[in-house]
């Protein structure tokens, strides 16, 4: 069969896709980007708040259109949709012939084929893929996600995702290790180690600073040129001396990190079942920056949360002023009818969420604009993506300090006369800065190619976590 793929979400769904798409590879079915051309099309959704909703209720129907329109004779929904609305999907979208959850993707290919030759699995059993897995790169060939860990045990009260990924669960040690070590010989530069909460991976493999010790042993493997390990999803009180001091010590352990607060007022974080508060916060952050030199340091908060009084916006508000971080993204709150949340009183208005939305983000324009203007003159090694989607006039790059598809990149305005290629590690004079994005032009020589093994590829539609994000 020929199928389309279509991801949506975060990339822990993207990760869940390339699995799928791995399997359907593996048992002889062709992939296509082309879902007028797809015999069979599967859209992978997103459900963890109204605005992911809604973009995959959208899909689901755009695609159904090409039963219609196209060669397709099947839709097939996955993921988080799929876990929250499963029988809602089959009773009122019947366009839809089959429906997978988050647990059961190994079955994508027995789907694909004569209906007598599917196989079920068991929605409940805890699913999470390993190094063994037969799985296609959706991402760039130069960089990569790994999944680390599914599921989570935190209590936060708005969130749902515990309630369809399940219990938090670590891969085995050795599983991520060679599936990096596989990757980095496929000419994979750049991993991203990802879970829902990376800082708990190994605790329920009865591993101290499991995730210090994993991020110690990828910086150790020997790969043919330069490397860099990034991790995200990290949890505030879960971020150890030790973390910090490993971090610190590997060169290829890029100074970065990922750290979704939430909010600082103590008021709202109590209420949100994370607990802390700003000053607690402020003091991590110290410490991070000791030890960690040159750190870029990213986060999120949540505005108008259930009982978030204009105080305590304020005080957010100062606190993002006090802590000058690097990257932040605002989402506004949205009430889950299955969240502990939803039971709350003192619901804001709408307005009012977004009115806080459009303060808190001028607020950390300001600061992201002034960091940005300090760096004009550095000179910066970046990661090259390639043409960039906004101008074919300028390449993409990213530096260390810069995840992919989340924060600003680097546009370079001059080759320096070079052959530049993505997945190329160059270094770059910063000329001009922006609120998000830096300019600047090449100044070293092309490196030599290496030889790599090959790795296996697929582009896919999807919708960028920043799309989503944009969407909010
Ligand atoms: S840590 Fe993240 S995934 Fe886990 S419950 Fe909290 S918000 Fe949800």
């Amino acid at each position: 069969m020929k199928v389309g793929f279509v991801s949506l979400g975060c990339p822990k769904n993207l990760v869940d896709s390339e699995v799928m798409m791995g399997q359907l590879a593996a048992h002889g079915h062709e992939l296509t980007a082309k879902p007028d051309e797809a015999d069979v099309i599967v859209v992978n959704t997103c459900s963890f708040i109204d605005p992911a909703k809604q973009e995959s209720v959208e899909t689901i129907l755009e695609m159904a259109e090409y039963k219609k329109t196209g060669v397709a004779k099947k839709l097939i929904v996955a993921g988080c949709l799929v876990e929250r609305y499963r029988n809602d999907i089959q009773k009122d979208i019947p366009e839809v012939d089959h429906v997978i959850g988050t647990n059961e993707i190994e079955t994508i290919a027995s789907l694909c084929g004569p209906a007598d030759e599917a196989v079920e699995a068991n929605p409940l059993a805890p699913y999470l893929y390993h190094d063994l897995t037969p799985r296609l790169l959706a991402t760039p060939r130069h960089h990569a996600y790994i999944k680390i860990a599914e599921g989570c045990d935190h209590p936060c009260s708005f969130c749902i995702i515990p309630q369809f990924r399940g219990a938090f669960r670590s891969r085995r040690f050795e599983s991520v290790i060679a599936e990096a070590t596989r990757l980095f010989s496929q000419g994979v530069r750049e991993i991203n180690l990802i879970g829902q909460d990376t800082t708990c991976y190994g605790e329920d493999l009865g591993l101290k600073d499991g995730l210090a010790l994993l991020l110690e042993r990828l910086a150790q493997i020997e790969t043919p040129q330069e490397k860099w390990v990034r991790f995200l999803y990290a949890y505030p009180n879960r971020v150890t001396q030790k973390l910090l001091d490993t971090i610190a010590e590997w060169p290829s352990l890029v100074k970065y990190i990922d750290m979704p607060l939430q909010h600082a007022s103590a008021n709202v974080l109590k209420r949100m079942k994370r607990g802390a508060h700003g000053d607690i916060f402020l003091k991590l952050l110290e410490r991070i920056r000791k030890t960690i030199p040159g750190v870029a340091i990213r986060t999120s908060f949540i505005v108008g949360f259930p009982g978030e009084t204009e105080q305590d916006f304020e005080e957010l508000c100062a606190f993002v002023k006090a802590a000058q971080l690097d990257r932040v993204g605002v989402f506004t709150y949205s009430d889950e009818e299955t969240s502990k949340s939803f039971h709350l009183d003192g619901k804001v208005d709408k307005r009012t969420i977004h009115n806080r939305k459009r303060k808190l983000m001028a607020v950390q324009r300001r600061i992201s604009a002034a960091r940005n203007k300090k760096m004009i003159g550095q000179e910066v090694e970046v990661l090259l993506e390639g043409p960039s989607q906004e101008t074919e006039m300028l390449w993409e790059a990213r530096m260390r300090s810069q995840a992919p598809e989340i924060d600003g990149v680097c546009y370079i305005n001059d080759d320096n006369g070079t052959v530049m290629k993505p997945g190329q590690m160059r270094r770059m004079v910063i000329s001009e800065a922006h609120d998000y994005d830096l300019v600047g032009g090449l100044i070293d020589e092309a490196p030599q190619d290496v030889k790599v093994a090959n790795a296996p590829l697929f582009p896919i539609l999807t919708s960028s976590p920043e799309a989503t994000r944009q969407r909010l």
